[in-house]
């Protein structure tokens, strides 16, 4: 197993949240443009505690969201001061706790603090085991052209390129296909 289950599961949600911020969704708009969508985000993600649904609490969600997508292909050095900051910011306590179904993991605030502390810290968390383990080149932006997804790349041999969001492994494989094929067309000498 490459990461701990919490971790996985942190590092997950993590991918899909900078992933909302790339509209791929049918009408191609972000998805976090309301408190609504927020809800949705979290719900869909078993992200529990409490929330103040104001307008406030997205837009420190949001902003979040841009520091991590900087950090998710972010070097070491780069990746160790970004976690860094964001526990300090966050005045992140560590405490083990059990909760909801979830097994023993670690929580870096008290169950009161902000949303944005709380994701911050969860994402922090998870990327500080990514470069402890030295498992950050696991972190990668989608190799399609036409993409700016980011993925989690779980497989054994290191081996996935495309992200999940969309169609893009299939889109790839159709484009190199039909590459392949014209060569094969052009007339021989
Ligand atoms: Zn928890
Ligand atoms: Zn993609």
């Amino acid at each position: 197993m490459t990461f701990t289950h919490d971790t996985e599961v942190a590092l997950k949600t993590l991918a899909a949240f900078i992933n909302t911020g790339i509209g791929t969704r049918p009408d191609r708009a972000d998805g976090l443009l309301t408190t609504g969508d927020l809800d949705d985000f979290l719900a869909e993600q078993r992200f529990s505690g409490p929330r103040t649904r104001t307008a406030g609490e997205l837009r420190a969600v949001r902003h979040l969201r841009t520091r991590l997508q900087r950090l998710w292909t972010a070097d070491e050095e780069q990746v160790a001061d970004g976690v860094n900051q964001l526990l300090r910011n966050a005045r992140a306590l560590p405490r083990v706790v059990r909760h909801d179904g979830w097994s023993w993991h670690l929580h870096c605030t008290s169950a009161a603090a902000p949303l944005e502390d709380r994701m911050a810290t969860e994402a922090a968390m998870a990327l500080a085991d990514a470069l402890r383990g030295g498992e950050l080149d696991r972190l990668r932006a989608c190799a399609s052209p036409d993409c700016s997804a980011v993925l989690l790349d779980l497989t054994r041999n290191r081996s996935k390129r495309y992200c999940d969001t969309g169609n893009c492994a299939n889109r790839e494989h159709v484009r190199s296909y039909r590459t392949r094929q014209a060569t094969r067309q052009k007339p021989a000498g």
